[in-house]
């Protein structure tokens, strides 16, 4: 016999017909023999419509408050879903997460799981019940209610996965996996069969919109092979799950877009030790998270240029900040910047046995006559910031380039 954790996020169970619709779902594979533990999220909008009556009460919500609040959507599905399964004659149990106990840390709003209690959960799978576990809510020493971050009810799956020793994890969502790209904008976007933690990892931004990141770290950690499918078709999904021989020999497995990003130059900055420290700590000490950076050789005259992206949001307090830096540390050439860039990324565990996987990249760029601004790599990551006009044309043609709408491996000399 398997134990299966299912998780069903919003728009699964985004009414009352859909949630009748899950139950029957999870009682066939219960037939065929499976015990089953079930996570749900709050029906699509709840959440999103329980912040807003938060915010009509206080500018910033009370975050212990927030979480008693927002910790009642997923008590809605969840008792509702129980219903469903016992009225079709199978028997079901609820649980909010003070009840499993999830316990948690106390940051009220973005609390991390602690360690699971599942003594309760397994009496009751023992007693052939299809139990339904709450998602994205837990308890905290005292006793309070917490919740684990907007999109947290992945993370409680798989977190359950791992505690209970599940054979398997699905999350069901309204697409029917991860894809080489985002479809949206790539016709020839292929559902990948199977992926690595860390590819997945890297894709956060293509991924995001599938599973929630921090689930996948926690999935890499426990070792817990996770599938995301579609609820509404039978189809199988992507497994996201440990790193084997088959994927290695794929060069690319993803290419994938950012167009939260906004790029930062401050030049004719003088050349001197300690001058990227009088320029980043301002900027962390607001909190504004910086990802690329790269500063140019002096190219003679004692001064360089240091260009850098955050988050486009934080754009513009940046700025503010960098223009008092600039005229702090004399920097000659000013503060100027764009809102309107990409960072495309091709993305493949294979990167880290073959070379020549970047000038491929800015070769199919500059075919395309896209400039590259900013450039960074990681072991299995090749990032270029672009203007944003070119975010499809870039992607089509990578996409193209390296045939990733062919499920065979490509070879690195055929590019
Ligand atoms: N209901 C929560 C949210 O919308 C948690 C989840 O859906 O995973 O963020
Ligand atoms: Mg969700």
């Amino acid at each position: 016999m398997a134990l299966i954790i299912q998780k069903f996020g919003g728009t699964s169970v985004g009414n009352p017909n859909k949630i009748k619709a899950v139950a029957e779902r999870v009682i066939k594979k219960q037939k065929e023999g499976n015990q089953m533990v079930v996570v749900l999220s709050a029906m699509s909008g709840e959440t999103n419509r329980l912040t807003d009556f938060a915010l009509e009460m206080q500018d910033i919500p009370d975050p212990r408050e927030m979480d008693v609040l927002l910790s009642s959507g997923e008590q809605v599905t969840v008792s509702l879903f129980s219903m469903a399964v016992k009225a079709k004659g199978e028997d079901a149990i609820s649980f909010l997460g003070d009840q499993v106990r999830i316990n948690t840390d106390s940051s009220h709003t973005k609390a991390r799981i602690a360690s699971i209690d599942i003594e309760r959960i397994q009496a009751e799978m023992a007693n052939g019940k299809v139990v339904t576990v709450a998602g994205f809510q837990g308890v905290a020493a005292n006793g309070d209610i917490t919740t684990l971050g907007r999109g947290g009810s992945d993370t409680t799956a798989v977190a359950l996965a791992a505690a209970l020793h599940a054979d398997a994890c699905e999350i069901f969502t309204d697409v029917e996996g991860v894809y080489t790209t985002d479809p949206n904008i790539c016709s020839k976007a292929r559902k990948i069969d199977r992926i690595s933690y860390d590819e997945m990892l890297e894709l956060a931004s293509l991924g995001a919109k599938v599973l929630d990141i921090r689930s996948v770290t926690y999935a890499k950690q426990y070792n817990v092979p996770i599938h995301v499918r579609s609820t509404f078709t039978e189809t199988e999904g992507t497994w996201v799950v440990e790193e084997d021989k088959e994927m290695e020999g794929r060069i690319v497995s993803g290419v994938t877009y950012n167009k939260n990003e906004a790029r930062i130059t401050i030049s004719g900055v003088p050349d001197q030790p300690g001058i990227a420290a009088k320029i980043f700590t301002p900027i962390s000490d607001a909190d504004v998270l910086v990802d690329m950076i790269i500063q140019n050789q002096d190219t003679g005259n004692g001064l360089t240029d240091m260009t850098f992206t955050v988050v486009r949001s934080d754009y513009q307090r940046t700025m503010q900040i960098l223009r008092k830096v600039a005229e702090e540390i004399g920097a000659t050439g000013g503060v100027h910047g764009s809102e309107n860039i990409t960072k495309i990324s091709i993305v493949g565990v294979g990167m880290r046995n073959h070379s020549g996987i970047a000038s491929t990249m800015f070769k199919v760029l500059a075919r395309e006559g896209i400039n590259i601004s900013l450039i960074s790599t990681s072991e299995i990551k090749v990032s270029c910031v672009v203007e944003e006009k070119y975010t499809e044309l870039a992607v089509r043609a990578l996409h193209d380039a390296f045939e990733l709408d062919k499920a065979n491996v490509p070879e690195a000399e055929t590019l």
